[in-house]
């Protein structure tokens, strides 16, 4: 193939437009439609993709330079890939990509894998566990788990009432058998509803609320400075959790579900030693035919850390008695991220330290650009690819020195969300004949059976992406498998959603995992700042990526960026599972003006129908 110019495609109203980064060297190979350049407009930022696979000849621009429709950006030669569908343009904000190469893989619905979890520690799935919704099995399931319970003391009893726990605990007593609810701690619900998930997202709120009103002063609403009250924001946050703590309570009774409160561990295959609870309760001893294991996870530590109040996990975070002037964030996962929202918010100064050199590592890196944007705009400093060298406690902070920084810096808080370390060590799973792996993950089949038979296991201690609702789902298969039916745990996909603003949220497959894999696939972008309602928002950074099979076949995955994109990615999860295709997606009417008309835009693009904005040449029918 002869050498080729590549250019700046069509890119809508822009002109002058800075590149922010060269995603490619001299002597790389690329293939048609790989990211070649990124451009940024005042609207979104927008990759500049190959026109056709090649090696990277010569790259005619930097960093910083301005341009605009037809400059020249690099050389390609040699190679053979295909013209990609469209023309150059695609890819570039104002003609999303679509391009037609490729083939599916043989069901075109590939099986989940590696997605990362909060603090990308979910990759950890056991080697049997296939983390995959309930299904029909395709083999019988065992002969009735355990024993017919006749003689013990319980027909299952469940270890640890997160949300694996309660959900198995209720789903097994509604199909009608004798359950104990163990849970060391004073309230149900676990990490999610006690110092997780629900109490998180009720301070992104107040987050959010702060944020958007300062935000309308560009918009001609000028509201004063938040006065915060710490105490009352904090007890608005637990009132919040006491009312869904309090409702689980209420529900267990209801089912006649027996709440045991002390901290079990396993004395034999089938009984359960509970120690004295915080309440005082005096511990006890209870038989069971099966038992499942929902004992969940907790922050993971850095060795070396001095033991000082000022330096607080994801817990203490949740839950703090002042808003600290400096803060570091150690960690820039999932969790580390959704604290620094809240806590800039507050009007907290906060650096982000991450070993990897990208935020929410393993996630593909178009998602994370603007959510990195406005942090970095917003931040202290966001410091990628570092490492924390030491802290010391001093009295007037606590003194960061990082790797490669001579001059230590001084914070008054340090929140370390480094991860999350299963509880598989600590409730003598060998009494009972449970095998847990050296980090504490108890590998489960897919009917979330461990290797003794009549114990289950579920939740963030099997491991895969450690989220509440992967737990909910395997917990009804563990009870639903105890109570005899023939049930596997095999969801195409689970969700996972960063809820920083702007929210990141992906599903199925990713670009990511296509690439590593070798996975074929087409794919639209529709940026933003082709939304009215985004625009309308003031937010129009935002971005939906949809994956399908090569030639607008069945949806494979898709990423959204942007306010909202926990909730719109459900939608996509939804196509994934019921087979769609974009077709069937862009055919769906979607209210006018919403941010979900962008899911149905990406789809229309790669359908070929869209007339929103530009449809990618040769495809529009
Ligand atoms: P857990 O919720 O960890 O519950 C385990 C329970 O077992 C606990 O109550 C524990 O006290 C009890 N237990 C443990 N050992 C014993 C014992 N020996 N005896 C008696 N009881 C015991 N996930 C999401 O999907 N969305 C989110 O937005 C989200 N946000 C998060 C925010 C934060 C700050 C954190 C820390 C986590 C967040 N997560 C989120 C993750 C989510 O909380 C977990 O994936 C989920 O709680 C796991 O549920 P689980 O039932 O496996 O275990």
């Amino acid at each position: 193939m002869p050498s080729r110019s590549v250019t700046v495609p069509d890119i809508g109203d822009f002109s002058d437009v800075p590149i922010i980064e060269i995603l490619v060297s001299v002597g790389d190979t690329v293939a048609p439609e790989d990211p070649l350049v990124t451009l940024e407009s005042d609207k979104a930022t927008m990759d500049v993709p190959a026109p056709v696979g090649g090696t990277v000849e010569s790259i005619e621009v930097s960093v910083g330079d301005r341009v605009s429709e037809g400059s020249a950006l690099l050389t390609l030669s040699g190679g053979d890939g295909d013209e990609a569908a469209g023309d150059a343009s695609a890819g570039a904000a104002a003609r999303p990509e679509a391009d037609g190469s490729g083939a599916a893989t043989e069901s075109g619905r590939p099986a989940e894998s590696g997605e990362p979890a909060p603090d990308g520690t979910g990759d950890a799935a056991p080697a049997t566990q296939s983390p995959t919704g309930a299904s029909v099995a395709s083999e019988p399931p065992p002969a009735a788990a355990g024993d017919d319970g006749a003689g013990r003391d319980f027909d299952v009893v469940v270890l640890g009432s997160g949300p694996g726990g309660y959900t198995a605990a209720f789903r097994a007593a509604d199909l009608g058998l004798r359950v104990a609810l163990v849970e060391r701690y004073g309230t149900l619900g676990g990490v999610c509803l006690n110092v997780g998930c629900i109490p998180s997202k009720a301070l992104l709120h107040a987050a959010r609320v702060i944020t958007e009103t300062q935000e309308m002063a560009e918009h001609g609403i000028r509201f004063g400075d938040p006065k915060v009250d710490v105490g009352a924001l904090i007890g608005w946050k637990q009132s919040v959790v006491d009312r869904l703590t309090g409702g689980l309570s209420g529900l267990a009774k209801q089912r006649k579900v027996e709440v045991i409160h002390g901290e079990g561990r396993f004395t034999g295959p089938h009984t359960l030693r509970i120690g004295e609870s915080q309440s005082g309760a005096d511990g006890r001893e209870v038989s069971f035919a099966n038992c499942i294991i929902a004992a969940g996870s907790e922050a993971a530590t850095i060795p070396g850390l001095p033991d000082d109040p000022r330096v607080i996990d994801s817990t203490g975070a949740l839950s703090p008695d002042a808003i600290p002037g400096r803060m570091l964030v150690i960690g820039g996962g999932i969790i580390g991220l959704e604290m620094a929202c809240v806590y800039d918010a507050l009007g907290t100064k906060v650096t982000v330290v991450e070993m990897m050199d990208q935020l929410i590592p393993g996630t593909d890196p178009d998602l994370i650009r603007p959510l990195a944007k406005r942090i970095g705009e917003r931040y202290t400093d966001v410091l990628l690819g570092t490492r924390v060298d030491s802290i010391r406690a001093q009295k007037n902070g606590l003194q960061v020195k990082f790797a490669d920084e001579q001059k230590a810096r001084l914070f008054d808080r340090v929140l370390v969300a480094v991860g999350r370390v299963p509880n598989g060590a600590k409730i003598g799973a060998d009494a009972a004949g449970v095998a847990v792996d050296e980090r504490g993950f108890i590998a489960v089949d897919e009917r979330m059976r461990t290797n003794a038979p009549h114990i289950y296991a579920i939740g963030d201690i099997v491991g895969g992406p450690m989220l509440a609702h992967k737990a909910t789902h395997e917990a009804k298969v563990a009870a639903e498998v105890i109570a005899g039916r023939d049930v596997t745990f095999d969801a195409l996909t689970v969700p996972s959603v960063a809820y920083t603003d702007p929210e990141v949220a992906w599903m199925g497959l990713t670009e990511t995992r296509a690439k590593a894999e070798g996975i074929e696939y087409e794919k639209a972008t529709i940026p933003w700042a082709a939304s009215g309602r985004a625009l309308g928002l003031g937010r129009p950074e935002g971005m939906t990526k949809i994956l399908t099979e090569p030639d607008g076949g069945h949806v494979l995955g898709c990423g959204i960026v942007g306010v909202g994109a926990g909730d719109l990615i459900s939608e996509a999860v939804l196509a994934l599972e019921m087979g769609a295709t974009a077709e069937d997606i862009a055919l769906t009417i979607h209210p006018h003006p919403t941010l979900s008309e962008t899911v149905a835009f990406a789809a229309e693009m790669i359908d070929g129908s869209i007339t929103d904005l530009m449809p990618p040449r040769r495809r529009g029918r």
